[in-house]
């Protein structure tokens, strides 16, 4: 397909030289031959730049969102989809041909995309380590599927337990457990989530929604008692896909 309009999309989010999707599409832009297509990073250190970003970045046609943006941006912007609102967080922004700004959520799908292969039918109830960004899509997703979750906090309260209360009837109850902490991320990469890890057994699905590295300590630990394991790789590649087609409907 050759493409010949000038369209620029882009990451906002802060210290992202990292970034995954930068080279994501460029690659797309360049193999599937959308010329004139560029994806560059805005990496802003307040999100009260944002407004100058949309008013002098001509040819905009969409954005990606992360870190730490994620729920700051939403004030910003003029509408939410159904589910960005319900899940209080965005990670996409489409702008209109009038220039409005409409914020998404791809990462809900991205996740439920990635782990609904792997379910089978015991696993039926989940614990998601952390209360961040991140978790609310997850969480979100979890109800999609029809799959109970439990938060697990530092801080108990009233929607989270602490790690102190994992033990071993809270693990053969939830049989899916998903790091949605940045703990194990490059270069901490022998840091992992405080959990019992022996609880694990063939019967869980441990998941991370790190990427990088590809094996975390938490996943290794997992994988030693011969539970499945997934990394965070599809789950970004899925919500990539996702926001592209946000962005050409
Ligand atoms: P975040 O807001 O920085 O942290 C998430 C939560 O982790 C915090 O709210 C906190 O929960 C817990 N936490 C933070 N530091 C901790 C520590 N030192 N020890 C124990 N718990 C700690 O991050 P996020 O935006 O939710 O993202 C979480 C992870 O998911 C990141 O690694 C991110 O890169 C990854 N992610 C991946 C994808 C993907 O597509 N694969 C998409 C989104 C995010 P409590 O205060 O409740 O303990």
């Amino acid at each position: 397909m050759t493409q010949n309009s000038k369209k620029r999309f882009g990451l906002l989010g802060r210290n992202i030289s990292y970034s995954f999707s930068k080279g994501h599409f460029t690659t797309k832009f360049e193999k599937e031959k959308y010329q004139g297509y560029t994806y560059e990073n805005f990496d802003i250190q307040e999100i009260n730049v944002f407004p100058e970003i949309i008013q002098n970045t001509e040819y905009l046609k969409g954005l990606n969102v992360t870190i730490p943006y994620k729920e700051d941006v939403i004030p910003f912007l003029d509408k939410l989809s159904k589910k960005a609102k319900k899940i209080g967080a965005v990670n996409t922004i489409k702008i209109t041909k009038k220039g409005k700004l409409k914020g998404y959520n791809t990462d809900y799908f991205g996740f439920l995309k990635s782990l609904k292969p792997l379910l089978k039918s015991h696993h039926k109830k989940a614990l998601i380590l952390g209360t961040g960004g991140a978790s609310k899509g997850v969480a979100f997703a979890l109800e999609e599927l029809g799959i109970e979750y439990q938060f697990v906090s530092r801080n108990a309260s009233e929607k989270a337990i602490d790690y102190s209360q994992l033990n071993s009837d809270v693990f053969k109850e939830y049989q899916i457990i998903i790091n949605s902490t940045p703990i194990g991320t490059s270069p901490n990469i022998t840091s992992c989530p405080d959990i019992p890890y022996e609880l694990f057994t063939e019967q869980h699905i441990a998941y991370d929604l790190i990427y990088n590295p590809a094996e975390t300590q938490f996943l290794k630990n997992a994988k030693e008692r011969g539970a499945q394991i997934k990394n965070g790789l599809d789950m970004l590649i899925f919500q990539a896909e996702k926001a592209w087609e946000i962005w050409n409907k």
